[in-house]
């Protein structure tokens, strides 16, 4: 059986073994910190992107999508601050050659000696006046030590920026630098007035983005949890000012009630206020859910006052204001002209994809007094599962295949089906509990004669005979 501590080990080898994410470029011995999600992650992904546009765009009439290009101006990334201050502040261990980032390296040392929060509140208030001498010293005075080479021989704390650069234009001399994005919200900001005109968005209203972003991550670990190409699930709410508080507070409270309608546990997550505050932000949390490796970040939830808007007209020399014409009660006049504030909820897929594997990775003991036994099972919920129906006639010939095929026809419109008709049934179910599917249904002889069939649980393991024309209705009603 798996314990904590082998736990995330065991999720990276079943992903691989079962077709969920694979390292990228593998048959050159891989790219750090760079995935392909093979052909059951792909639907993973899929569908936890459903989830959340669903929850985001569909569930609220005042918010609408975007799908920005990667490629944007590299004056806004001058604007939103990215070029001159998008960097971790890192330390080189002289004798291991490793570099670390700050924050990265001391709560690493505060989790292995089981410390208290007194060294992290110390390192936030020096985080949040970029005092990087005082971040050695406090390296130095805790006597924090590089995990490969056991010495605390720093370098001094440097800025690292974590932008990928890249040249547009065919003619090196012409060409100009431009980046790849490292967060899909400034497509969002540049394109608010196009959304807010076109669609006669009325404030308050939302833009939601999914999309790729890159950062060059330094010290990127925990698999899926920290990588260098990967996706967000972004949504800007703007708001007119002086009420960015209660939607703050409210997108706060939606977001985590859409974490535990996947149906995880309350006591896996928390809230982590921000001490260090963007000099623009009001208010900034983070959710955390409880990963095996710890309590992590895998949202962020920031009230951005007008900064982003105000930059992007300031460089741009565009406006960015919006008319207001509903009443001031307190002057009874429009609220007229004004920058928009934003709320910002923003979830990482691939994190989300770790968490809800995490959640679902269960190591089983089967055994009885006879017979040794055990199975690995992904407890998705059944509108995650990658295949949401499996149909398994008990052997091709005496027309079982023909009557699962009709099965399969009937149902793979409406929802993933897989079939099979190979290797022992025991063994079938074992391979769909290992990828999750909830339901398997098998044809048998009895089915031709009352067209019932046996449907067999994920969870419970319980089998029960059904008639072939319910199977449908049954996986319909599971993902609703
Ligand atoms: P961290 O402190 O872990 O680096 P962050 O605070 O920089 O994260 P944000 O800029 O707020 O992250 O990005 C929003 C979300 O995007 C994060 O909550 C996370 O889920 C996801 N994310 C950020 N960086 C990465 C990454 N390198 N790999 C995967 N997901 C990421």
């Amino acid at each position: 059986m798996a314990t904590e501590q082998n736990n995330l080990a065991a999720i990276i080898a079943h992903c691989k073994e079962y077709g969920f994410v694979f390292q990228s470029s593998e048959i050159y011995d891989g790219l750090a910190a760079v995935y392909d999600y093979g052909q059951w992650g792909v639907e993973l992904k899929k569908n936890i992107k459903d989830t959340w546009w669903r929850s985001m765009v569909y569930m609220h009439e005042n918010i609408v999508g975007l799908d920005s290009a990667i490629f944007m101006h590299p004056t806004i990334w001058k604007a939103s601050g990215h070029v001159d201050n998008f960097s971790d502040p890192m330390i080189d261990n002289k004798d291991s050659k490793k570099r670390y980032r700050v924050d990265h390296l001391i709560e690493g040392h505060v989790e292995q000696m089981s410390l208290g929060n007194e060294l992290i509140v110390q390192m936030e208030a020096l985080l949040a006046k970029d005092d990087f001498g005082g971040l050695k010293q406090l390296i130095e005075d805790n006597q924090i030590k590089c995990p490969i080479s056991g010495t605390c021989n720093w370098t001094e704390v440097r800025q690292f920026n974590l932008m990928f650069a890249t040249q547009l234009g065919s003619v090196a001399e012409e060409s100009d630098t431009i980046y790849l994005r490292p967060e899909t919200a400034q497509g969002i900001f540049v394109n608010f007035l196009n959304v807010q005109k076109t669609g006669r968005m009325k404030i308050p209203f939302g833009i939601a983005q999914i999309g790729k972003a890159f950062r060059n991550e330094i010290v990127a670990r925990g698999f899926i949890f920290r990588m260098r190409e990967f996706e967000q699930m972004e949504m800007q709410f703007f708001v007119r000012p002086g009420t960015q508080k209660e939607w703050y507070e409210h997108w706060k409270k939606t977001r985590m009630q859409w974490h535990l309608d996947l149906g995880i546990a309350k006591d896996k997550y928390r809230f982590h206020d921000h001490v260090k505050l963007a000099h623009y932000a009001d208010a900034a949390c983070d959710i955390e859910y409880e990963f095996p490796m710890g309590f992590k970040e895998v949202e962020g939830i920031h009230s951005r006052g007008d900064f982003d808007l105000k930059q992007h007209q300031e460089f741009s020399k565009k406006k960015q204001m919006y008319f207001d014409n509903d009443i001031d009660e307190v002057t009874g006049k429009p609220y007229g002209n004004y920058i928009p504030y934003v709320i910002e909820t923003s979830i990482g897929l691939d994190r989300t994809i770790l968490m809800v594997l995490s959640e679902a990775y269960t190591e089983e003991d089967l055994s009885t007094e006879d017979k040794k036994d055990s199975r690995v099972v992904l407890k998705f919920p059944p509108k995650l599962a990658p295949i949401k129906l499996a149909i398994l006639p008990l052997m091709k010939k005496d027309g079982l295949a023909e009557i699962a095929r009709s099965l399969m026809l009937e149902c793979k419109d409406s929802f993933l089906c897989f079939y099979e008709e190979k290797d022992a049934i025991g063994k079938r179910y074992r391979r769909m509990d290992a990828l999750g599917t909830p339901f398997c249904v098998t044809i048998d002889h009895q089915t031709k004669e009352d067209q019932t069939v046996t449907i067999r649980y994920r969870d419970s393991m319980a089998q029960e005979r059904i008639h072939m024309n319910d199977v449908k209705d049954i996986v319909m009603q599971a993902l609703k």
